[in-house]
């Protein structure tokens, strides 16, 4: 009769852990799905000036010259400048004056290789406190 009881009582733990595992598929599931819509708003943050902030959208392809803090038309290689280039869900520092153009080395920020750069999400440039920032979802 004990026997007859602790058998039940097991087969309802199995029956309980398998609706758990179900339960945690299922919320995967709906994580990834979310995740991927959110995916679909992809853009760079430009932060310059004093607490300026620009979004672009990232596969919208331009060009922003940022000039003594403040976006211009135009970019004239005086003063401190930035010029960023945004093509293709990519964005980089095309042209900047600051002494060592560290910031050009920085390479591109793309969506797809964003966590394999040693900066992560960013292309700095400390001299002139600009930056860009690659935002994967739509905030
Ligand atoms: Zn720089």
């Amino acid at each position: 009769m004990q026997n007859n009881t602790t058998e039940k009582r097991v087969r309802r733990n199995v029956l309980l852990m398998g609706a758990a595992v179900l339960f945690v598929a299922l919320a995967v599931v709906i994580c990834l799905v979310l995740k991927d819509r959110q995916g679909s708003a992809k853009l760079f943050r430009i932060r310059f000036g004093s607490g300026t902030v620009a979004e672009y959208d990232a596969y919208e392809s331009r060009t922003i010259v940022i000039h003594d803090g403040v976006i211009v038309d135009q970019a004239t290689g005086e003063g401190e400048e930035n010029v960023i280039r945004i093509e293709n869900g990519a964005a980089w520092m095309e042209k900047a004056t600051c002494p060592h153009h560290e910031c050009m080395e920085q390479g591109a920020l793309r969506a797809d290789t964003v966590l394999k750069r040693p900066l992560g999400a960013w292309i700095i440039c400390a001299p002139h406190g600009v930056s860009i920032e690659y935002v994967g979802g739509g905030e």
